[in-house]
C-alpha cells in the first residue's frame, strides 16, 4: 500500500526526456548525490546541487516516500585532473597547510557542514566516506577484473573501455560516442600505463611520497575517484536504484564511468532517473580561481570579496537559486540578489500580513485554484520558478485584502496559510530571517554595552558601569565578569 498523493514527472538526463517518476519499490526511494570533494571552503558552485536535491528531498518526503538520501564525502582519490594524473586534491592542500590529509577532510567536512546549514539544506540520511568504503570498492575492481573489462597495469588497474564498449554502449549518459573520443583525445605520449587514452583508473599504484594508501592485491594505493560512488551508492541503495543527482560537469566522465563500472560488475544499469543540475555563473563568467571571481559561501554571507557590494544572507541566496529552474544557468550578480532579496522579504512579509487579515463573507481570490497550481509545478520536474509565481500571485491577493480591493472567507484565509506555509517553508525549505535578524540585533548591542562598561570602568566610571549592568538585568539580561572578559545570558 501506498498512500502517494503527487504524480511527478522529471527530466531523466539518460532518456532525454520527462519520465512519470516511478521508484522500484515505493513508497520506497533511494536517492544518491555526489557531495563535495572536501579539500576547500564551500563555494556558489557546491551551494547550487546542494539546495536543488534538498527541494527534492523535501518534496519527495511531503508526498509521503520513504527517502533514503545518501550524499558522499569524497576525501581520497579525486586527482588534479580527469586524466588520473596529478597529485590527490587533498593530500596537495595537506602538503601546503602541513597537516594530515584527514585534518584538511575533517576541517572542510565541517565548514561544508555549516555552510549547508546556514542554507537550511537537510543532512542527509547516510554520508559515506570514500576512504571508509576501500574494502567495498576493491571488492568491485575485482568483480570487474573477473568479468574482463578491466587490466592491470604496474600495479594500477585500468577500465577497459573499448572492450566494454564492444559489449555495452559506452556514452549513453552524455551522448559521447567512442569513435568521437577517439577523434578528441590526444595520442597517449610513450609512457603510459594506459592502454588508450579515455581508460580510466579504477586502481592506482601510490607513488612513494603519497600518504594515503591501502594494501591490495595490485599494489599498495588507492582508488579512482568514479570507484567511491558505484561502490557506496550500491552498498546503501541496492544494485539499481532510483535517483541519482550532481552537477552537470560530472555527467563526464564521473557518471558515465559509474554506469560503466556498474554494468561491468553486474550487468544491470545501476541508475533509472539520473537528475543534473546546471552551473552558476558571475556576472555571465564561469567561476574559476584564476577569474577572480570565485566566491566562497563564507565571502557572500560576510560581503568580503571584490565583486561583492555587500553581504547577501543565506535565504538570499537559497531564494535565488530556486527562483531559476535547476536545469537552467544561474548567474549571480549584486543586482539580480539584490532583486532577489526584495522578492524574498515581500514574500515573508506577505505571509505574516495573512495572519492579521479579517474574514470575509465570500472571497474574489480562488485560493484552492493558487494550491493546484503550486503542485502542478512542482510534479512538473521541480519547476520551483514557477512556483514562485504563483506564490506572488497569493502575495498580491493578500495584500489587496488588506487595501479592501479583494475579499477572503476564514476557511481560505485558512487554506492559504497552510499553502504559503507548506511551500516557503516545508518544500522550498526557506526559513523567515527576520527572527534570525533579531537575535543577531540583540548579540551586537549587547556586545557594544559590554564594550562602553569596559572602557568605563577602565577610567573608573563605576557609576557608568553599575547602571549598564543594572539596566541590562532589568530588562533580561545578565552579565557575568572574569578575568577573560564579560559573558552574558538570558535571566531565565
Ligand atoms: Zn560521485
Amino acid at each position: 500500500m501506498n498512500s502517494i498523493q503527487q504524480k511527478i514527472f522529471l527530466y531523466n538526463t539518460l532518456t532525454r526526456k520527462k519520465e512519470e517518476f516511478a521508484p522500484n519499490h515505493p513508497p520506497y526511494v533511494g536517492m544518491y548525490v555526489c557531495g563535495p570533494t572536501v579539500y576547500g571552503d564551500a563555494h556558489l558552485g557546491h551551494a547550487r546541487p546542494a539546495v536543488t536535491f534538498d527541494v527534492i528531498y523535501r518534496y519527495l518526503k511531503f508526498c509521503g516516500y520513504k527517502v533514503r538520501y545518501v550524499r558522499n564525502i569524497t576525501d581520497v582519490g579525486h586527482l588534479e585532473n580527469d586524466a588520473d594524473e596529478g597529485e590527490d586534491k587533498i593530500q596537495r592542500k595537506a602538503r601546503l597547510e602541513q597537516l594530515e590529509p584527514m585534518e584538511i577532510v575533517q576541517r572542510y567536512t565541517n565548514s561544508y557542514h555549516r555552510n549547508m546549514d546556514q542554507l537550511n539544506v537537510l543532512r542527509p540520511d547516510i554520508e559515506p566516506r570514500a576512504t571508509g568504503h576501500i574494502i567495498e570498492q576493491q571488492a568491485l575492481v575485482k568483480k570487474i577484473l573477473e568479468n574482463g573489462f578491466a587490466y592491470e597495469s604496474d600495479g594500477s588497474v585500468y577500465f577497459d573501455v573499448e572492450k566494454y564498449n564492444r559489449k555495452y554502449p559506452y556514452g549513453i549518459l552524455s551522448g559521447r560516442r567512442l569513435e568521437e573520443l577517439q577523434a578528441f583525445t590526444r595520442e597517449l605520449e610513450g609512457s603510459s600505463e594506459k592502454r588508450s587514452p579515455y581508460d580510466f583508473a579504477l586502481w592506482k599504484k601510490a607513488q612513494p611520497t603519497h600518504i594515503m594508501r591501502w594494501p591490495s592485491p595490485w599494489s599498495d594505493g588507492f582508488p579512482g575517484w568514479h570507484l567511491e560512488c558505484s561502490a557506496m551508492g550500491a552498498r546503501y541503495l541496492g544494485e539499481t536504484f532510483d535517483i541519482h543527482g550532481g552537477g552537470m560537469d560530472l555527467i563526464f566522465p564521473h557518471h558515465e564511468a559509474e554506469i560503466a563500472q556498474s554494468m561491468a560488475a553486474t550487468g544491470k544499469q545501476p541508475v533509472r532517473y539520473w537528475i543534473h543540475n546546471n552551473m552558476v555563473t558571475i556576472n555571465g563568467q564561469k567561476m574559476g580561481k584564476s577569474l577572480g571571481n570565485f566566491i566562497t559561501l563564507d565571502e557572500i554571507f560576510r560581503g568580503k570579496h571584490p565583486q561583492l557590494q555587500r553581504a547577501y544572507s543565506p535565504m538570499n541566496i537559497r531564494f535565488f537559486i530556486l527562483q531559476a529552474h535547476y536545469r537552467s544557468t544561474l548567474d549571480f550578480s549584486n543586482e539580480a540578489l539584490q532583486a532577489s532579496e526584495k522578492g524574498y522579504k515581500r514574500l515573508l512579509e506577505a505571509y505574516r500580513t495573512l495572519h492579521t487579515l479579517s474574514p470575509a463573507q465570500e472571497s474574489t481570490f480562488d485560493v484552492s485554484k493558487l494550491r493546484h497550481n503550486c503542485f502542478d509545478a512542482m510534479n512538473d520536474d521541480f519547476n520551483t520558478p514557477v512556483v514562485i509565481a504563483h506564490l506572488f500571485e497569493g502575495v498580491k491577493a493578500i495584500n489587496s485584502t488588506k487595501a479592501g480591493t479583494e475579499q477572503l472567507t476564514s476557511e481560505d484565509i485558512e487554506s492559504l496559510k497552510d499553502t504559503f506555509r507548506t511551500f516557503i517553508f516545508d518544500i522550498l525549505g526557506l526559513l523567515d530571517e527576520s527572527t534570525l535578524e533579531n537575535t543577531h540585533l540583540i548579540e551586537e548591542l549587547v556586545g557594544l554595552l559590554i564594550e562602553i562598561r569596559w572602557e568605563a570602568r577602565a577610567r573608573k566610571d563605576w557609576a557608568t558601569s553599575d547602571r549598564i549592568r543594572d539596566r541590562l538585568k532589568d530588562i533580561g539580561i545578565q552579565l557575568k565578569d572574569s578575568k577573560e572578559g564579560t559573558e552574558w545570558s538570558y535571566i531565565t
